[in-house]
């Protein structure tokens, strides 16, 4: 439904040592929460065994932001994500294409969580555009 920007980020981690790329999209599914988290886990398989014959085997982290304002706690699936809230580089491109969302937890905008937080490890946006 809706793409962000591509974010530059600080690499975190005790082997991180290139920049991350960091992006937001919404979807509209069909699935449930937890088979959308199987089906995200089938694609980062996917494209870990394509690019791991390149660049090495991390290369892609998929997760469940939100679930619209459902609240999940479940064996292995916690929606909101645990810690999206105090992440920059979740809520800088999440403000850009959902500012008004309200995390169902917090009670509180994605563009106010962000103000809190403020952007730090953000290196910068991209210029390039995604066309969806
Ligand atoms: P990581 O690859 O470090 O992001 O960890 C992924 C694991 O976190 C998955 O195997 C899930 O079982 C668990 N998990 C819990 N909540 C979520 C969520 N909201 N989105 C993605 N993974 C989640």
């Amino acid at each position: 439904m809706a793409i962000s920007g591509f974010y530059e980020t600080e690499p975190w981690g005790l082997d991180a040592q290139s920049a991350f790329l960091n992006l937001v999209v919404e979807v509209a599914t069909v699935l449930s929460p937890a088979e959308l988290l199987s089906r995200l886990k089938e694609t980062e398989e996917m494209l870990g065994r394509v690019e791991a014959e390149r660049w090495g085997p991390r290369l892609i982290d998929l997760d469940i932001v939100y679930y619209g304002a459902r609240v999940i706690m479940e064996q292995g699936l916690t929606i909101p994500h645990p810690h999206c809230h105090e992440r920059g580089f979740v809520l800088a491109p999440l403000a850009e294409i959902a500012p008004d969302f309200v995390d169902p937890l917090r009670k509180a905008t994605v563009t106010e969580l962000l103000a809190l937080l403020g952007k730090d490890g953000i290196i910068r946006r991209l210029d390039a555009e995604v066309p969806l």
